[in-house]
Protein backbone atom coordinates (compact mmCIF):
# COMPACT_ATOMS: atom_id res chain seq x y z
CA UNK A 1 0.00 0.00 0.00
CA UNK A 2 2.71 2.02 1.19
CA UNK A 3 4.72 1.99 -1.99
CA UNK A 4 1.66 2.14 -3.99
CA UNK A 5 0.67 5.66 -2.22
CA UNK A 6 2.16 7.69 -3.53
CA UNK A 7 1.70 6.34 -7.20
CA UNK A 8 -1.78 5.24 -6.78
CA UNK A 9 -2.16 9.43 -5.69
CA UNK A 10 -0.27 10.26 -8.51
CA UNK A 11 -2.58 8.16 -11.12
CA UNK A 12 -5.57 9.41 -9.26
CA UNK A 13 -4.61 13.27 -9.38
CA UNK A 14 -3.73 12.92 -13.51
CA UNK A 15 -7.32 10.90 -13.94
CA UNK A 16 -8.80 14.09 -11.97
CA UNK A 17 -6.45 16.13 -14.61
CA UNK A 18 -7.84 14.24 -17.57
CA UNK A 19 -11.04 14.83 -16.13
CA UNK A 20 -11.02 18.00 -15.81
CA UNK A 21 -9.77 19.06 -19.30
CA UNK A 22 -12.44 16.62 -20.61
CA UNK A 23 -15.10 18.65 -18.87
CA UNK A 24 -13.66 21.92 -19.80
CA UNK A 25 -13.45 20.53 -23.40
CA UNK A 26 -17.42 19.32 -23.54
CA UNK A 27 -18.06 22.39 -22.14
CA UNK A 28 -16.90 24.61 -25.07
CA UNK A 29 -17.93 22.24 -27.44
CA UNK A 30 -21.80 21.91 -25.97
CA UNK A 31 -21.32 18.20 -26.22
CA UNK A 32 -21.43 15.53 -23.33
CA UNK A 33 -20.51 11.95 -23.13
CA UNK A 34 -22.75 8.80 -21.78
CA UNK A 35 -22.59 5.20 -21.41
CA UNK A 36 -25.00 2.43 -20.92
CA UNK A 37 -24.07 -0.70 -19.19
CA UNK A 38 -26.09 -3.26 -20.99
CA UNK A 39 -25.75 -5.74 -18.29
CA UNK A 40 -27.11 -3.19 -15.14
CA UNK A 41 -28.69 -1.09 -17.77
CA UNK A 42 -27.05 1.76 -15.66
CA UNK A 43 -26.80 4.68 -17.49
CA UNK A 44 -23.83 7.40 -16.99
CA UNK A 45 -23.68 10.87 -18.61
CA UNK A 46 -20.96 13.58 -18.16
CA UNK A 47 -21.87 17.02 -16.71
CA UNK A 48 -22.18 18.30 -20.22
CA UNK A 49 -24.95 16.33 -21.21
CA UNK A 50 -27.50 17.37 -18.14
CA UNK A 51 -26.58 20.86 -18.56
CA UNK A 52 -27.99 20.07 -22.53
CA UNK A 53 -30.96 18.79 -20.46
CA UNK A 54 -30.92 21.35 -18.20
CA UNK A 55 -31.11 18.31 -15.65
CA UNK A 56 -30.39 18.71 -11.97
CA UNK A 57 -27.27 16.67 -11.07
CA UNK A 58 -28.69 15.94 -7.75
CA UNK A 59 -31.69 14.00 -9.69
CA UNK A 60 -28.79 12.00 -11.12
CA UNK A 61 -28.97 9.93 -14.75
CA UNK A 62 -32.64 8.97 -15.87
CA UNK A 63 -32.98 5.19 -16.28
CA UNK A 64 -33.31 4.61 -20.34
CA UNK A 65 -37.04 4.35 -20.69
CA UNK A 66 -36.94 7.99 -18.50
CA UNK A 67 -35.25 9.29 -21.49
CA UNK A 68 -38.84 9.23 -23.39
CA UNK A 69 -39.42 12.40 -21.46
CA UNK A 70 -36.13 14.59 -23.14
CA UNK A 71 -37.84 13.99 -26.70
CA UNK A 72 -40.84 14.30 -29.32
CA UNK A 73 -42.50 11.11 -29.88
CA UNK A 74 -41.06 10.45 -33.00
CA UNK A 75 -37.73 11.06 -32.44
CA UNK A 76 -38.05 9.08 -29.13
CA UNK A 77 -38.87 5.84 -31.65
CA UNK A 78 -36.18 6.58 -33.51
CA UNK A 79 -34.15 6.56 -30.69
CA UNK A 80 -34.98 3.09 -29.41
CA UNK A 81 -34.73 1.76 -32.94
CA UNK A 82 -31.04 3.22 -33.11
CA UNK A 83 -29.55 1.77 -29.49
CA UNK A 84 -31.86 -1.60 -30.18
CA UNK A 85 -29.91 -1.97 -33.62
CA UNK A 86 -27.02 -0.92 -31.50
CA UNK A 87 -26.98 -3.40 -28.62
CA UNK A 88 -28.17 -6.22 -30.71
CA UNK A 89 -25.35 -5.82 -33.95
CA UNK A 90 -22.78 -2.90 -32.75
CA UNK A 91 -24.19 -0.77 -35.18
CA UNK A 92 -23.36 2.89 -34.77
CA UNK A 93 -25.52 5.99 -35.02
CA UNK A 94 -26.03 9.49 -35.35
CA UNK A 95 -29.13 11.18 -34.86
CA UNK A 96 -30.36 14.71 -34.61
CA UNK A 97 -33.17 15.09 -32.27
CA UNK A 98 -35.99 17.27 -31.24
CA UNK A 99 -35.44 18.21 -27.50
CA UNK A 100 -37.71 19.30 -24.63
CA UNK A 101 -35.26 20.37 -21.67
CA UNK A 102 -36.18 20.05 -17.97
CA UNK A 103 -36.74 23.97 -17.95
CA UNK A 104 -38.82 23.96 -20.79
CA UNK A 105 -37.07 25.31 -23.58
CA UNK A 106 -36.96 23.34 -26.81
CA UNK A 107 -33.39 22.61 -29.21
CA UNK A 108 -32.30 20.42 -31.18
CA UNK A 109 -29.11 17.71 -30.03
CA UNK A 110 -26.70 15.66 -32.22
CA UNK A 111 -26.28 12.31 -30.64
CA UNK A 112 -23.74 9.43 -31.90
CA UNK A 113 -23.77 6.39 -30.00
CA UNK A 114 -21.43 2.70 -30.61
CA UNK A 115 -20.78 -0.34 -29.18
CA UNK A 116 -17.92 -1.61 -26.86
CA UNK A 117 -17.64 -5.39 -27.50
CA UNK A 118 -15.69 -7.73 -24.70
CA UNK A 119 -12.71 -10.22 -25.95
CA UNK A 120 -15.40 -12.60 -26.42
CA UNK A 121 -17.03 -10.59 -28.75
CA UNK A 122 -19.80 -10.06 -26.99
CA UNK A 123 -21.36 -6.35 -26.81
CA UNK A 124 -21.41 -5.24 -23.31
CA UNK A 125 -21.63 -1.38 -23.18
CA UNK A 126 -23.14 1.36 -25.49
CA UNK A 127 -21.17 4.80 -25.72
CA UNK A 128 -21.63 7.89 -27.07
CA UNK A 129 -21.72 11.75 -27.39
CA UNK A 130 -24.83 14.23 -27.08
CA UNK A 131 -23.91 17.64 -28.44
CA UNK A 132 -26.07 20.71 -28.37
CA UNK A 133 -26.76 21.91 -31.74
CA UNK A 134 -29.81 24.19 -31.18
CA UNK A 135 -27.57 27.17 -32.02
CA UNK A 136 -26.05 25.68 -35.27
CA UNK A 137 -29.21 24.69 -36.76
CA UNK A 138 -30.84 27.81 -36.32
CA UNK A 139 -28.01 29.83 -37.84
CA UNK A 140 -28.18 27.15 -40.53
CA UNK A 141 -31.69 27.96 -41.06
CA UNK A 142 -31.43 31.93 -41.07
CA UNK A 143 -28.11 30.97 -43.75
CA UNK A 144 -30.80 29.21 -45.84
CA UNK A 145 -33.20 31.94 -45.58
CA UNK A 146 -30.78 34.56 -46.71
CA UNK A 147 -29.50 32.21 -49.32
CA UNK A 148 -33.19 31.88 -50.74
CA UNK A 149 -33.52 35.65 -50.88
CA UNK A 150 -30.52 36.35 -52.84
CA UNK A 151 -30.92 33.76 -54.94
CA UNK A 152 -34.64 34.97 -55.63
CA UNK A 153 -32.47 38.16 -56.05
CA UNK A 154 -30.55 37.14 -58.71
CA UNK A 155 -33.06 34.93 -60.53
CA UNK A 156 -35.42 38.00 -60.60
CA UNK A 157 -32.88 40.58 -61.95
CA UNK A 158 -32.39 40.78 -65.31
CA UNK A 159 -28.78 41.50 -64.88
CA UNK A 160 -26.07 39.23 -66.35
CA UNK A 161 -24.29 37.96 -63.55
CA UNK A 162 -21.35 35.18 -64.03
CA UNK A 163 -18.97 33.50 -61.78
CA UNK A 164 -15.90 31.64 -63.45
CA UNK A 165 -12.74 29.63 -62.22
CA UNK A 166 -9.38 30.70 -63.21
CA UNK A 167 -10.03 28.72 -66.09
CA UNK A 168 -13.35 30.01 -67.45
CA UNK A 169 -15.54 27.09 -66.46
CA UNK A 170 -18.53 28.62 -65.08
CA UNK A 171 -18.97 28.44 -61.12
CA UNK A 172 -22.37 30.36 -61.40
CA UNK A 173 -24.60 31.75 -64.26
CA UNK A 174 -27.86 33.98 -63.29
CA UNK A 175 -30.90 33.21 -65.39
CA UNK A 176 -30.81 36.68 -66.90
CA UNK A 177 -27.28 35.74 -68.47
CA UNK A 178 -29.05 32.05 -69.85
CA UNK A 179 -31.89 33.97 -71.32
CA UNK A 180 -29.61 36.68 -73.23
CA UNK A 181 -27.41 34.01 -74.63
CA UNK A 182 -30.29 31.40 -75.31
CA UNK A 183 -28.55 28.92 -72.91
CA UNK A 184 -29.31 26.77 -70.17
CA UNK A 185 -28.33 27.20 -66.70
CA UNK A 186 -27.27 22.99 -66.95
CA UNK A 187 -25.17 23.40 -69.85
CA UNK A 188 -23.09 26.15 -68.73
CA UNK A 189 -22.04 25.13 -65.37
CA UNK A 190 -18.83 23.27 -65.07
CA UNK A 191 -18.59 24.46 -68.95
CA UNK A 192 -16.30 26.87 -70.77
CA UNK A 193 -18.74 29.58 -72.78
CA UNK A 194 -17.41 32.71 -74.47
CA UNK A 195 -20.06 34.57 -75.85
CA UNK A 196 -19.33 35.91 -79.52
CA UNK A 197 -18.13 39.45 -79.48
CA UNK A 198 -17.61 42.11 -81.99
CA UNK A 199 -14.94 41.72 -83.75
CA UNK A 200 -14.36 45.85 -83.10
CA UNK A 201 -14.61 45.25 -79.31
CA UNK A 202 -12.36 42.80 -78.81
CA UNK A 203 -9.08 44.49 -78.55
CA UNK A 204 -10.85 46.73 -76.10
CA UNK A 205 -12.43 43.74 -73.84
CA UNK A 206 -8.82 42.35 -73.73
CA UNK A 207 -7.49 45.25 -72.63
CA UNK A 208 -9.94 45.93 -69.99
CA UNK A 209 -9.98 42.44 -68.73
CA UNK A 210 -5.90 42.70 -67.85
CA UNK A 211 -6.74 44.87 -65.46
CA UNK A 212 -8.52 42.14 -63.80
CA UNK A 213 -5.06 40.79 -62.64
CA UNK A 214 -3.47 43.54 -60.78
CA UNK A 215 -4.68 45.98 -58.01
CA UNK A 216 -7.48 46.62 -57.80
CA UNK A 217 -8.22 43.37 -59.43
CA UNK A 218 -11.60 45.29 -61.00
CA UNK A 219 -12.64 46.43 -64.65
CA UNK A 220 -15.28 48.00 -66.10
CA UNK A 221 -15.81 47.29 -69.98
CA UNK A 222 -18.68 48.15 -72.94
CA UNK A 223 -18.90 45.27 -76.13
CA UNK A 224 -21.41 44.12 -78.45
CA UNK A 225 -21.81 40.53 -78.45
CA UNK A 226 -24.11 37.84 -80.29
CA UNK A 227 -27.64 37.23 -78.14
CA UNK A 228 -30.15 35.03 -79.43
CA UNK A 229 -31.74 38.82 -80.46
CA UNK A 230 -28.51 39.58 -82.27
CA UNK A 231 -25.64 41.94 -81.44
CA UNK A 232 -26.60 43.83 -78.50
CA UNK A 233 -24.21 46.48 -75.74
CA UNK A 234 -23.55 45.22 -72.59
CA UNK A 235 -21.49 46.69 -69.67
CA UNK A 236 -19.58 44.72 -67.74
CA UNK A 237 -17.84 45.17 -64.26
CA UNK A 238 -15.66 42.58 -63.29
CA UNK A 239 -13.79 41.75 -60.37
CA UNK A 240 -11.47 38.98 -59.50
CA UNK A 241 -11.64 36.44 -56.93
CA UNK A 242 -8.08 36.07 -55.12
CA UNK A 243 -6.84 33.22 -53.33
CA UNK A 244 -4.95 33.74 -49.94
CA UNK A 245 -2.20 34.19 -51.90
CA UNK A 246 -2.67 36.81 -53.70
CA UNK A 247 -3.49 34.47 -57.00
CA UNK A 248 -7.07 35.18 -59.15
CA UNK A 249 -8.55 31.85 -58.82
CA UNK A 250 -11.97 33.38 -60.61
CA UNK A 251 -14.03 36.16 -61.89
CA UNK A 252 -17.06 37.36 -61.02
CA UNK A 253 -18.79 39.17 -63.59
CA UNK A 254 -22.04 41.62 -63.47
CA UNK A 255 -23.27 42.83 -66.82
CA UNK A 256 -26.11 44.95 -67.98
CA UNK A 257 -27.42 45.53 -71.18
CA UNK A 258 -26.81 49.37 -72.15
CA UNK A 259 -28.21 48.53 -75.80
CA UNK A 260 -30.55 51.46 -75.58
CA UNK A 261 -28.19 53.59 -73.69
CA UNK A 262 -25.59 53.00 -75.69
CA UNK A 263 -27.11 53.51 -79.02
CA UNK A 264 -28.68 57.15 -77.72
CA UNK A 265 -25.15 57.99 -76.45
CA UNK A 266 -23.38 56.82 -79.71
CA UNK A 267 -26.08 59.17 -81.58
CA UNK A 268 -25.44 61.96 -79.28
CA UNK A 269 -21.67 61.53 -80.01
CA UNK A 270 -22.26 61.13 -83.55
CA UNK A 271 -24.48 64.94 -83.69
CA UNK A 272 -21.76 66.49 -81.31
CA UNK A 273 -19.10 65.74 -84.08
CA UNK A 274 -21.07 67.15 -86.82
CA UNK A 275 -21.28 70.02 -84.49
CA UNK A 276 -18.24 70.32 -83.63
CA UNK A 277 -17.42 70.03 -87.34
CA UNK A 278 -19.86 72.66 -88.60
CA UNK A 279 -18.78 75.18 -85.57
CA UNK A 280 -15.17 74.31 -86.17
CA UNK A 281 -15.15 74.94 -90.03
CA UNK A 282 -17.87 77.83 -90.22
CA UNK A 283 -15.23 78.89 -87.60
CA UNK A 284 -18.77 79.68 -85.12
CA UNK A 285 -18.10 81.12 -81.66
CA UNK A 286 -21.03 79.76 -79.50
CA UNK A 287 -21.56 81.53 -75.94
CA UNK A 288 -24.18 81.07 -73.30
CA UNK A 289 -25.60 83.93 -71.27
CA UNK A 290 -27.19 84.05 -67.48
CA UNK A 291 -28.92 86.86 -67.56
CA UNK A 292 -29.56 86.59 -63.37
CA UNK A 293 -25.45 86.88 -62.72
CA UNK A 294 -24.43 88.69 -65.79
CA UNK A 295 -21.93 86.01 -66.85
CA UNK A 296 -21.41 84.97 -70.23
CA UNK A 297 -19.88 81.35 -70.96
CA UNK A 298 -18.01 81.53 -74.14
CA UNK A 299 -15.56 78.44 -76.00
CA UNK A 300 -12.18 79.15 -77.41
CA UNK A 301 -13.41 80.45 -80.73
CA UNK A 302 -15.08 83.00 -78.91
CA UNK A 303 -11.99 84.42 -77.49
CA UNK A 304 -9.75 83.78 -80.89
CA UNK A 305 -12.46 86.35 -83.34
CA UNK A 306 -11.61 88.94 -80.70
CA UNK A 307 -7.81 87.96 -80.04
CA UNK A 308 -7.44 87.04 -76.98
CA UNK A 309 -5.73 83.99 -75.44
CA UNK A 310 -9.02 81.40 -74.14
CA UNK A 311 -8.78 82.40 -70.30
CA UNK A 312 -7.28 85.61 -70.73
CA UNK A 313 -10.64 87.46 -69.38
CA UNK A 314 -14.19 86.96 -67.73
CA UNK A 315 -17.04 87.73 -70.43
CA UNK A 316 -19.62 89.28 -68.64
CA UNK A 317 -22.82 90.74 -70.63
CA UNK A 318 -21.86 94.69 -69.04
CA UNK A 319 -18.36 94.23 -70.94
CA UNK A 320 -19.89 93.10 -74.24
CA UNK A 321 -22.25 96.61 -73.81
CA UNK A 322 -19.03 98.70 -73.57
CA UNK A 323 -17.33 96.57 -76.76
CA UNK A 324 -20.15 96.86 -79.78
CA UNK A 325 -19.60 99.95 -81.95
CA UNK A 326 -22.09 102.53 -80.43
CA UNK A 327 -23.56 103.85 -83.44
CA UNK A 328 -24.46 100.09 -83.37
CA UNK A 329 -25.62 99.48 -80.16
CA UNK A 330 -27.83 102.20 -80.60
CA UNK A 331 -29.29 100.42 -83.72
CA UNK A 332 -29.82 97.34 -82.51
CA UNK A 333 -31.10 98.80 -78.93
CA UNK A 334 -34.83 98.33 -79.04
CA UNK A 335 -34.68 94.70 -80.47
CA UNK A 336 -31.99 93.55 -77.61
CA UNK A 337 -34.64 95.39 -75.22
CA UNK A 338 -37.62 93.13 -76.83
CA UNK A 339 -35.61 89.89 -76.27
CA UNK A 340 -34.81 90.59 -72.71
CA UNK A 341 -38.90 91.64 -71.93
CA UNK A 342 -40.45 88.06 -73.77
CA UNK A 343 -41.49 90.40 -77.07
CA UNK A 344 -38.80 88.05 -79.13
CA UNK A 345 -36.76 85.16 -78.67
CA UNK A 346 -34.31 85.34 -80.96
CA UNK A 347 -31.67 88.17 -81.21
CA UNK A 348 -29.94 89.07 -84.83
CA UNK A 349 -27.64 91.68 -85.46
CA UNK A 350 -24.81 93.00 -87.46
CA UNK A 351 -22.72 94.94 -85.58
CA UNK A 352 -18.73 95.94 -85.33
CA UNK A 353 -17.29 94.79 -81.78
CA UNK A 354 -13.89 95.75 -80.75
CA UNK A 355 -10.90 92.85 -81.53
CA UNK A 356 -8.37 93.10 -78.44
CA UNK A 357 -6.08 94.96 -80.87
CA UNK A 358 -8.28 97.79 -80.69
CA UNK A 359 -9.37 97.85 -84.30
CA UNK A 360 -13.55 97.07 -85.27
CA UNK A 361 -14.31 93.62 -86.43
CA UNK A 362 -17.91 92.83 -87.93
CA UNK A 363 -19.87 90.09 -86.35
CA UNK A 364 -22.72 88.38 -87.25
CA UNK A 365 -24.90 87.02 -83.86
CA UNK A 366 -27.70 85.37 -83.41
CA UNK A 367 -29.02 84.51 -80.06
CA UNK A 368 -32.14 82.78 -78.81
CA UNK A 369 -33.56 82.95 -75.34
CA UNK A 370 -34.57 79.34 -73.92
CA UNK A 371 -35.30 79.72 -70.18
CA UNK A 372 -37.30 82.73 -68.87
CA UNK A 373 -38.91 83.40 -65.11
CA UNK A 374 -42.76 83.56 -64.45
CA UNK A 375 -42.77 87.15 -65.81
CA UNK A 376 -41.27 86.62 -68.80
CA UNK A 377 -38.14 88.00 -68.34
CA UNK A 378 -35.14 86.36 -69.74
CA UNK A 379 -33.20 84.39 -67.96
CA UNK A 380 -30.68 82.05 -69.82
CA UNK A 381 -29.63 82.56 -73.74
CA UNK A 382 -27.27 80.73 -76.17
CA UNK A 383 -26.01 82.50 -78.87
CA UNK A 384 -23.51 81.92 -81.80
CA UNK A 385 -21.09 84.60 -83.39
CA UNK A 386 -19.17 84.18 -86.82
CA UNK A 387 -16.74 86.79 -87.34
CA UNK A 388 -17.67 88.53 -91.41
CA UNK A 389 -15.44 91.34 -91.47
CA UNK A 390 -14.30 90.40 -94.68
CA UNK A 391 -18.03 89.61 -96.07
CA UNK A 392 -18.59 93.14 -94.63
CA UNK A 393 -15.49 94.81 -95.81
CA UNK A 394 -16.64 93.67 -99.49
CA UNK A 395 -20.21 94.33 -99.25
CA UNK A 396 -19.20 98.01 -98.16
CA UNK A 397 -16.71 98.11 -101.22
CA UNK A 398 -18.98 97.30 -103.31
CA UNK A 399 -21.46 100.01 -102.15
CA UNK A 400 -18.80 102.36 -102.33
CA UNK A 401 -17.78 101.67 -105.61
CA UNK A 402 -21.76 101.55 -106.55
CA UNK A 403 -21.88 104.98 -105.74
CA UNK A 404 -18.29 106.62 -106.59
CA UNK A 405 -16.82 107.31 -109.23
CA UNK A 406 -13.11 105.06 -109.87
CA UNK A 407 -11.08 108.25 -111.38
CA UNK A 408 -11.90 111.26 -109.12
CA UNK A 409 -13.37 109.10 -105.87
CA UNK A 410 -16.31 111.38 -105.91
CA UNK A 411 -19.91 110.40 -105.78
CA UNK A 412 -21.00 109.05 -108.64
CA UNK A 413 -24.61 110.06 -110.23
CA UNK A 414 -26.09 107.43 -108.29
CA UNK A 415 -24.17 108.11 -104.99
CA UNK A 416 -25.78 111.73 -105.53
CA UNK A 417 -28.98 111.03 -106.58
CA UNK A 418 -29.49 109.22 -103.29
CA UNK A 419 -27.55 112.48 -101.51
CA UNK A 420 -29.85 114.86 -103.15
CA UNK A 421 -33.11 112.75 -102.36
CA UNK A 422 -31.91 112.65 -98.68
CA UNK A 423 -31.28 116.03 -98.69
CA UNK A 424 -34.49 117.30 -100.73
CA UNK A 425 -36.98 115.18 -97.85
CA UNK A 426 -34.79 116.71 -94.90
CA UNK A 427 -35.25 120.12 -96.56
CA UNK A 428 -38.86 119.75 -97.16
CA UNK A 429 -39.44 118.75 -93.71
CA UNK A 430 -37.58 121.72 -92.11
CA UNK A 431 -38.88 123.62 -95.17
CA UNK A 432 -35.11 124.88 -95.72
CA UNK A 433 -34.07 125.86 -98.98
CA UNK A 434 -30.95 123.99 -100.47
CA UNK A 435 -28.87 124.71 -104.05
CA UNK A 436 -27.54 122.58 -106.59
CA UNK A 437 -24.97 123.56 -108.90
CA UNK A 438 -23.42 121.51 -111.96
CA UNK A 439 -20.05 122.71 -113.31
CA UNK A 440 -19.26 122.07 -116.89
CA UNK A 441 -15.02 122.07 -117.58
CA UNK A 442 -15.11 124.51 -121.06
CA UNK A 443 -13.40 123.67 -124.29
CA UNK A 444 -12.23 120.19 -122.46
CA UNK A 445 -11.75 118.60 -125.42
CA UNK A 446 -8.90 120.08 -126.81
CA UNK A 447 -7.09 119.44 -123.51
CA UNK A 448 -7.35 116.17 -124.58
CA UNK A 449 -6.76 117.36 -128.13
CA UNK A 450 -3.61 119.28 -127.02
CA UNK A 451 -2.09 117.13 -124.07
CA UNK A 452 -3.71 113.48 -124.76
CA UNK A 453 -6.59 111.85 -122.77
CA UNK A 454 -4.07 110.93 -119.45
CA UNK A 455 -3.20 114.65 -118.88
CA UNK A 456 -7.25 114.64 -119.41
CA UNK A 457 -7.60 112.48 -116.96
CA UNK A 458 -5.26 113.73 -114.43
CA UNK A 459 -6.59 117.18 -114.75
CA UNK A 460 -10.36 115.62 -113.79
CA UNK A 461 -8.64 114.52 -110.70
CA UNK A 462 -7.00 117.98 -109.94
CA UNK A 463 -10.32 119.23 -110.20
CA UNK A 464 -12.06 117.16 -108.57
CA UNK A 465 -9.27 118.04 -105.21
CA UNK A 466 -9.70 121.54 -106.04
CA UNK A 467 -13.38 120.96 -104.81
CA UNK A 468 -13.01 118.63 -102.24
CA UNK A 469 -10.57 121.40 -100.80
CA UNK A 470 -12.69 124.40 -101.62
CA UNK A 471 -16.36 123.41 -99.92
CA UNK A 472 -17.92 122.88 -96.78
CA UNK A 473 -17.83 119.64 -94.45
CA UNK A 474 -21.44 120.23 -95.19
CA UNK A 475 -21.85 120.19 -98.85
CA UNK A 476 -21.56 116.85 -101.26
CA UNK A 477 -19.71 116.65 -104.94
CA UNK A 478 -20.23 114.62 -107.82
CA UNK A 479 -18.55 113.72 -110.95
CA UNK A 480 -21.63 114.49 -112.68
CA UNK A 481 -20.37 113.20 -116.05
CA UNK A 482 -17.38 113.09 -117.93
CA UNK A 483 -15.74 116.20 -117.12
CA UNK A 484 -19.34 117.43 -115.33
CA UNK A 485 -19.40 118.17 -111.41
CA UNK A 486 -22.48 118.31 -109.39
CA UNK A 487 -21.94 120.12 -105.89
CA UNK A 488 -25.65 119.91 -103.36
CA UNK A 489 -25.07 122.77 -101.28
CA UNK A 490 -28.15 121.54 -98.17
CA UNK A 491 -29.63 124.38 -96.12
CA UNK A 492 -28.40 127.26 -98.78
CA UNK A 493 -30.07 130.03 -100.50
CA UNK A 494 -29.41 131.42 -103.50
CA UNK A 495 -27.23 134.36 -102.72
CA UNK A 496 -24.67 132.30 -101.08
CA UNK A 497 -24.69 129.53 -103.29
CA UNK A 498 -23.71 132.12 -105.75
CA UNK A 499 -21.16 133.73 -103.77
CA UNK A 500 -19.66 130.17 -103.06
CA UNK A 501 -19.82 129.03 -106.77
CA UNK A 502 -18.77 131.99 -108.22
CA UNK A 503 -15.71 131.19 -105.81
CA UNK A 504 -14.87 128.04 -107.00
CA UNK A 505 -15.50 128.96 -110.30
CA UNK A 506 -13.04 131.90 -110.00
CA UNK A 507 -9.72 129.53 -108.12
CA UNK A 508 -10.48 126.98 -111.38
CA UNK A 509 -9.86 129.84 -113.51
CA UNK A 510 -6.73 131.17 -111.56
CA UNK A 511 -5.03 127.73 -110.74
CA UNK A 512 -2.17 126.66 -112.91
CA UNK A 513 -2.58 122.88 -112.63
CA UNK A 514 0.28 120.90 -112.73
CA UNK A 515 -0.22 117.58 -114.98
CA UNK A 516 2.39 115.02 -115.83
CA UNK A 517 5.19 118.18 -115.68
CA UNK A 518 2.90 120.33 -118.10
CA UNK A 519 1.56 123.32 -116.77
CA UNK A 520 -2.40 122.93 -117.60
CA UNK A 521 -4.99 125.91 -117.09
CA UNK A 522 -8.74 125.37 -117.59
CA UNK A 523 -12.20 127.60 -116.89
CA UNK A 524 -15.51 126.38 -116.16
CA UNK A 525 -19.11 127.28 -116.57
CA UNK A 526 -22.01 126.55 -113.67
CA UNK A 527 -25.49 126.61 -113.48
CA UNK A 528 -27.53 126.92 -110.13
CA UNK A 529 -30.36 126.01 -109.42
CA UNK A 530 -32.42 126.61 -105.98
CA UNK A 531 -35.07 124.37 -104.03
CA UNK A 532 -37.58 126.44 -101.89
CA UNK A 533 -40.67 125.32 -100.24
CA UNK A 534 -41.58 128.72 -99.02
CA UNK A 535 -44.52 129.54 -101.81
CA UNK A 536 -44.00 133.09 -101.21
CA UNK A 537 -40.41 133.07 -102.21
CA UNK A 538 -40.50 130.14 -105.36
CA UNK A 539 -38.81 131.80 -108.71
CA UNK A 540 -40.13 133.64 -110.95
CA UNK A 541 -40.23 131.04 -113.79
CA UNK A 542 -42.85 129.13 -111.70
CA UNK A 543 -45.11 131.21 -111.14
CA UNK A 544 -47.86 129.71 -113.29
CA UNK A 545 -47.15 126.48 -111.79
CA UNK A 546 -47.57 125.09 -108.27
CA UNK A 547 -44.52 125.73 -106.24
CA UNK A 548 -44.55 122.10 -105.52
CA UNK A 549 -44.42 121.01 -109.13
CA UNK A 550 -41.06 123.14 -109.69
CA UNK A 551 -39.70 121.65 -106.71
CA UNK A 552 -39.21 118.30 -107.20
CA UNK A 553 -35.39 116.87 -107.11
CA UNK A 554 -35.26 116.54 -110.71
CA UNK A 555 -36.78 119.68 -111.71
CA UNK A 556 -34.62 121.08 -109.32
CA UNK A 557 -31.31 119.52 -111.42
CA UNK A 558 -32.69 120.14 -114.99
CA UNK A 559 -33.05 123.62 -113.85
CA UNK A 560 -29.56 123.89 -112.91
CA UNK A 561 -28.59 122.06 -115.83
CA UNK A 562 -30.41 124.94 -118.01
CA UNK A 563 -28.52 127.36 -115.92
CA UNK A 564 -25.47 125.73 -117.26
CA UNK A 565 -26.09 125.90 -120.75
CA UNK A 566 -27.07 129.49 -120.11
CA UNK A 567 -23.74 130.18 -118.97
CA UNK A 568 -21.88 128.16 -121.87
CA UNK A 569 -24.18 130.03 -124.21
CA UNK A 570 -23.24 133.03 -122.62
CA UNK A 571 -19.66 132.56 -123.33
CA UNK A 572 -18.33 130.33 -120.86
CA UNK A 573 -16.32 130.69 -118.15
CA UNK A 574 -18.85 132.26 -115.56
CA UNK A 575 -21.89 131.26 -113.55
CA UNK A 576 -25.86 131.50 -114.48
CA UNK A 577 -28.94 130.69 -112.06
CA UNK A 578 -31.92 129.20 -112.56
CA UNK A 579 -33.94 132.84 -112.30
CA UNK A 580 -32.31 133.22 -115.57
CA UNK A 581 -30.55 135.80 -114.30
CA UNK A 582 -26.51 136.30 -114.82
CA UNK A 583 -25.03 136.45 -111.64
CA UNK A 584 -21.18 136.77 -113.05
CA UNK A 585 -19.51 137.65 -116.24
CA UNK A 586 -15.84 136.81 -116.72
CA UNK A 587 -15.73 139.14 -119.35
CA UNK A 588 -17.01 142.03 -116.80
CA UNK A 589 -14.50 140.61 -114.43
P1 LIG B 1 -17.81 122.76 -123.77
O1 LIG B 1 -18.19 121.97 -122.61
O2 LIG B 1 -17.16 124.03 -123.37
O3 LIG B 1 -18.95 123.00 -124.68
O4 LIG B 1 -16.74 122.01 -124.57
P2 LIG B 1 -16.19 120.57 -124.28
O5 LIG B 1 -15.06 120.31 -125.11
O6 LIG B 1 -15.95 120.42 -122.84
O7 LIG B 1 -17.40 119.73 -124.78
P3 LIG B 1 -18.26 118.62 -124.04
O8 LIG B 1 -18.53 119.07 -122.66
O9 LIG B 1 -19.43 118.39 -124.92
O10 LIG B 1 -17.37 117.38 -124.12
C1 LIG B 1 -16.76 116.77 -122.98
C2 LIG B 1 -15.51 116.11 -123.41
O11 LIG B 1 -14.80 115.70 -122.27
C3 LIG B 1 -15.70 114.89 -124.24
C4 LIG B 1 -14.61 113.98 -123.89
O12 LIG B 1 -13.60 113.98 -124.87
C5 LIG B 1 -14.06 114.55 -122.62
N1 LIG B 1 -14.16 113.60 -121.57
C6 LIG B 1 -15.27 113.14 -121.00
N2 LIG B 1 -14.96 112.22 -120.05
C7 LIG B 1 -13.58 112.14 -120.02
C8 LIG B 1 -12.65 111.39 -119.24
O13 LIG B 1 -12.97 110.59 -118.38
N3 LIG B 1 -11.30 111.59 -119.51
C9 LIG B 1 -10.89 112.43 -120.42
N4 LIG B 1 -9.58 112.56 -120.64
N5 LIG B 1 -11.75 113.11 -121.18
C10 LIG B 1 -13.07 113.00 -121.01
MG1 LIG C 1 -19.51 118.40 -120.98
MG1 LIG D 1 -17.21 120.81 -121.40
Amino acid sequence: MDEHGPLGQQQTSSLEQFQQILDAAERIAHLGHWCLDLETQQIEWSPQIFSIFRREPGLGEPTFSEHEHYLYPEDWSRLQHAVTDCATYGKSYELTLHIHRDDGTDGHAQVYGTALTKPDGSISKLVGFVQDVTQKLTLEAALCKREADYRLLVERQNDLIVKVDAEGHFLFVSPGYCRTFGKRQEELIGQRFLPLVHPDDRASTEAAMAALYQPPYRCYLEQRAMTSQGWRWFGWSDSAVLDGKGQVIGIIGSGRDIHVRKLAELELLRTQRMLELALESGNIATYTIDFTTGDVCVDERYMAQLGYESRELAVTYDWWKTQVHPQDLAAFGEQSQQVLHGELDDFQAEYRFRHHDGHWIWLQDHARVYDRDPQGMALAASGLRIDVTQRKEAELKLAYHAEHDPLTDLLNRRGMWRAIKRIHAQSLRARRPYCVAIFDLDWFKTINDQYGHLVGDGLLREVARLFRDNTRESDWIARWGGEEFLVLMPDTDLEPAVGFVERLRHRIEVTDFCIEQQSVRITTSAGIARCHFDAESHDKHSQDKPAQDKNTQDEIVNRADRALYAAKHAGRNRVCTDSGGLCTDSDGD
